[in-house]
């Protein structure tokens, strides 16, 4: 026979476990190719929309980590300088974890958004509101 303690720890771990089991948002990968010493990165565009954040934001961010310079060209991004797609998809991730995933509860689901010169991102899903760099 169990415990009352035990029966309740049984049904948290139900629920724990349905949270974090299934839906979990997986972080596009960056996809590209060489040209010279330039890096293209084809699906630049894509991975701004699952993000749901503007290319420029994006852009800004990615140049000033990979200390590229570089251009968007259509729906694809070009930098100026040779860069392995494993160090962009870090940077993507970073990107992610900072702009767009929710803190509170690891959904993507947010929006940005700027208040007396602090930015913030809104969780729609569960909003929390969290903080972020304003300078990128
Ligand atoms: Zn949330």
């Amino acid at each position: 026979m169990e415990t009352y303690e035990q029966l309740l720890d049984e049904a948290y771990g139900k629920i724990k476990k349905a949270e974090t089991s299934g839906e979990r948002f997986e972080i596009p990968k960056v996809e590209g190719h060489f040209e010279g010493k330039k890096t293209i990165i084809t699906n630049f565009s894509q991975i701004a929309s699952i993000f749901r954040r503007s290319p420029e934001h994006l852009q800004k961010f990615l140049l000033k980590e990979l200390a590229a310079a570089g251009q968007k060209e259509g729906d694809r991004l070009v930098l100026n300088i040779k860069v392995p797609s494993s160090k962009i998809n870090q940077k993507i991730e970073e990107y992610a974890k900072e702009f767009v995933i929710c803190r509170e509860c690891g959904k993507p689901d947010t929006e940005i958004f700027r208040e007396d010169r602090i930015t913030f991102i809104k969780c729609q899903a569960c909003g929390a509101k969290h903080s972020v760099r304003s300078k990128i």
